[in-house]
This record gives C-alpha cells, structure tokens and sequence, in this order.
C-alpha cells in the first residue's frame, strides 16, 4: 500500500490525491482521503479504483476542505482478499479527546490475536482488516493524547508498519522498529508531507528532508513544527530489500540511494554472475528494464524492447485472482515480432513468484520465432511468502518452494534461467561485503526464509518455519 498526508497548506486533499496518484503502483484496488478543517470537522472519501478516476472531480474534492489531510492507496495482502468498501483506509476514529484517522502500509502479523481478545473484550469492527487493530487498542488506552495512545497501541503490535496518522491539529508518522516498509518526510511552502516514497514529494514540487528513523514517531503540528519520539525498544532495522527489486518507483531515493541506480546494478551483477552468449537483452517491461539495461550494459549484449507493454494496463501481480492474473499477461505484454524472430533472447524479469509470467511469456516469444530463450532474474528465488505486507501467495504456490533452479528451468522449458545470487543482491543494494549472515542488513525473507518477526498468526494457523 501507499500512505500520504499534509499539513500546512490550503486544501491539503489536492496535494494528497497527487501524491496518491504518484503512488499508485503500491496499490490499485482502492483509495481513500481524510480531511480535517476548522469549521467542518473531519471529512472522508474511500473509493474502489485509481485515484485519477475518483479525486479529481470538483465535486469530491470540495468535500475534502482543510489544510490537513491523509491518505491511502490500497493493495490487499493474505487475508483480506475480495474488499469490501469498509476495508478502505484510512480509519476513522472518535476517542474523549477527538478524532483521529489513520492510514497503514505493512502487515500485522499477530492481528487475529489482538483481534480476538479485542472483540472478547467489547470491541466492535467494522472491516476485516488488520490494521483496524489500532483504532481499537488506542481507544482502550489510558492515555491522554492521541498519539500516546497511539504509541500505546503500536507497543502490542507485531510485524510491518508505515503509518500515516492525523488528529485535528497534528499530522503523525511512525515506522515499526525494523522499518520494514519505507516512510519519508518532505516540505512544501510551509508545510509538511509525508509520504511513502520520494517520488510522490516530486509531484506536488515538496523538497525532501529525510526518512523517517525505523522506530521513530514524529508528531507535526502547525504550531510545533516537527517533534521525534522513540517509543519501542531500538533494534537493528530490516528494511524490506524488495522494495529495491520491485516495489518502489525507480525514481523513488531509498536510503539515499537511486531506486534505478540499485536495479541497474542488480542486473550488472546478474551479468557477472550468470553469463550466456546471445543476440539481445530484452526487459519484461517495466519491472525488470532497469536490470535488464544493467546486463546489458556489462554483457555488451544490445538491449531492445523485444517485448511492448500496453500502458494502459496495471501491474498484474496486484489483481487478485489467479484467471485474472492469468489473462493479465497477455493484456498487458505483447512481443515484439520484428525484433525477435531468430534470435537469442535474454529476458529479464524481476522475479519469479508463481511463474505465470515467466511461462506465458516464453510461450509469446518461441511462437514469434526466438531460436534461444535465457531468463535471467533480478532477485533470488522467491521460495518463502511474505507476512509483512507484500502480496505472496501460500508457500506451496511458489514456483521456487518446490523446485530447483534446474527444475525450474525444465518446467518452463527454456534453455537457460538463473538468478541473482543474494549476496549480489546484498552488493547492487550498496552492501559491498554482501549479506551479513549474522545480523542481515536487509528483510530478505521471502528468499532466505529468515523471517525476522516471527509470523504468529500463521504459525498458530500451521505455517512452518
Ligand atoms: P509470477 O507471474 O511469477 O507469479 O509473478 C512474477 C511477476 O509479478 C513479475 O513480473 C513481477 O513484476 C511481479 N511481481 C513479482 N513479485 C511480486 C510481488 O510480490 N508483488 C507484486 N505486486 N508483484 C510482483
Ligand atoms: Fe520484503 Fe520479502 Fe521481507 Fe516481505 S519478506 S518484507 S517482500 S523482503
Ligand atoms: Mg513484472
């Protein structure tokens, strides 16, 4: 998912349908605006679709007035698939001293539990969504402001999150003690944004500050300007090291680092480290062209768009069933028969979850006359689901929990496929002594299996480690 908000500025809801529109590719199915003005109070929008097809219209946004709002873009994770409109962010909640909304990117891991002991308890909920947890913990907090008792409720929580959270008066941000998903902070005019990725503080022309510290709170107020806590015992963080891969935009600064930077490298070390002899480097567009313009780069293989992508289409991997998915591909990609018929093609994709894409894809490519068909990865492979937030499917659905490299290769029946070795994974991100095995710098978990919350709710429902 994506989070937004602003504070300080006139209409701060135009700004944050900008930013939602720049973080549209972190989630397509639905999106959703908090404001809060003087004179009205609190005001909400949450609509299934782009957030261009819904917050653009005069209409809706002059129901959104104030110089302080917050917002979501969402993609549903394990769990919580078939949304209701009740499952849109952010929510909303109405305490002694005042109402709060707040907007959550990550994955609770130990949800069902709290969700059970707050329902025992008297708790009524309205979605079927983790994150709701935390409206629910801070009403039952005994403190006396609303982001203490946010710190109250976020102290019982386990596993992902990038909050973007508002009361009346104050913007609040707050990253979970790994850091696992990413939150920045920016200006505009005299204002503040925080945001899930520097891309989305480009569109509405704020400057960037800074990220927000893994296990940092900040509390903005137009009174106060920017104030840090530290609520939870400091630990090493475990960014997510495949919002580099894939999930970010490739304009997006991590970490002080180019997104596009990092992904062109990967396929500089791809290049080095799994070489083949053929004709032409091939991007599967748009995830995997950064790398595939890296290998390129270092092979001196010529790169071409051998395969068009229909931009008109989203991305695939985020529709939620398996037909739609299925169908997806041909939608979205097409080969570029001119360019490829008798030639050896090295394709390269960012990763390989199901195989769905890999196996339509090579199927499009031998059928437009390729002689040679070499897929090369751009992250290891996925043999592990995530439980913080990305979108994997069960452990017996990935291609790479069951399979060998080699096997793999046999299954989708092409003459070569490899990929990225973690190590120089751990390298392209800027890691030059690769992955520390003792103290990983990066969540990895989705390809080591080195989980570093450990998932409780799907351990209780069987899930072994
Ligand atoms: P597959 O078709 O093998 O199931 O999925 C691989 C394709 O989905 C890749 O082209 C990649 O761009 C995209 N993708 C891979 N992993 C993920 C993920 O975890 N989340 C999302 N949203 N997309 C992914
Ligand atoms: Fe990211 Fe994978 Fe860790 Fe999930 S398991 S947070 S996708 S590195
Ligand atoms: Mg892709």
């Amino acid at each position: 998912c994506g989070v937004y908000g602003v504070i300080g500025v006139t209409d701060a809801a135009n700004f944050v349908a900008l930013g939602l529109h720049a973080l549209q590719h972190r989630g397509q199915e639905a999106g959703g605006i908090v404001s809060h003005d003087a004179e009205q109070g609190f005001n909400s929008v949450r609509r299934f679709g782009y957030v261009r097809d819904n917050f653009t219209r005069h209409s809706l946004m002059e129901t959104l007035p104030g110089p302080l709002a917050i917002g979501h873009v969402r993609y549903s994770t394990a769990g919580s698939k078939g949304a209701a409109i009740r499952d849109v962010q952010p929510f909303f909640g109405e305490f002694s001293m005042g109402g709060a909304a707040i907007a959550h990117n990550g994955n609770i891991t130990n949800a069902n539990a709290l969700r059970k002991e707050l329902v025992e308890r008297g708790s009524i909920f309205q979605s079927s969504s983790d994150s709701e947890c935390i409206i629910h913990l801070m009403a039952r907090s005994l403190q006396r402001n609303i982001p203490e008792r946010m710190e109250d409720a976020l102290r019982r929580v386990e596993g992902a999150f990038s909050i973007v959270a508002m009361t009346g008066s104050e913007l609040i941000g707050v990253r979970d003690p790994l850091g696992v998903r990413p939150l920045v902070l920016g200006q505009v005019a005299d204002g503040w944004v925080l945001s899930s990725e520097t891309c989305a503080l480009d569109i509405i022309g704020a400057t960037y500050v800074r990220e927000i510290e893994p296990g940092e709170m900040v509390v903005i107020s137009e009174k106060h300007g920017v104030e840090s806590h530290y609520p939870f015992r400091r630990v090493p963080a475990r960014f997510c090291i495949f919002e580099h891969v894939y999930f970010s935009r490739p304009d997006s600064i991590i970490g002080g680092r180019s997104v596009y930077e990092t992904r062109h490298q990967i396929g500089v070390e791809l290049a080095r480290e799994a070489p083949v002899d053929a004709d032409l480097v091939c991007p599967v567009p748009d995830s995997g062209t950064p790398a595939a313009i890296g290998f390129s780069h270092e092979s001196g293989i010529p790169y071409a768009m051998g395969i068009i992508r229909n931009q008109y289409m989203g991305r695939t991997f985020i529709e939620p069933t398996e037909q739609i998915r299925n169908m997806g591909v041909r939608l979205k990609l097409n080969v570029n028969r001119a360019l490829i018929k008798g030639k050896r093609v090295i394709l390269v994709d960012d990763s390989v979850v199901r195989g769905t894409t890999s196996r339509k894809i090579k199927e499009m490519i031998l059928d437009a006359g390729a002689k040679e068909v070499h897929f090369r990865i751009a992250s290891p492979p996925t043999a592990w689901p995530c439980f913080y937030g990305v979108d994997t499917p069960q452990r017996e659905k990935l291609l790479a929990a069951t399979m060998t490299e080699d096997e793999m290769r046999d299954h989708l029946q092409v003459d070569s496929l490899k990929f990225i070795s973690l190590n120089g994974l751990y390298r392209a991100v800027g890691e030059a002594e690769g992955r520390n095995s003792n103290c990983p710098q990066y969540c990895d978990a989705c390809f080591s299996g080195e989980y570093p919350v450990a998932p409780s709710d799907m351990i209780e429902q069987g899930f072994e480690l």
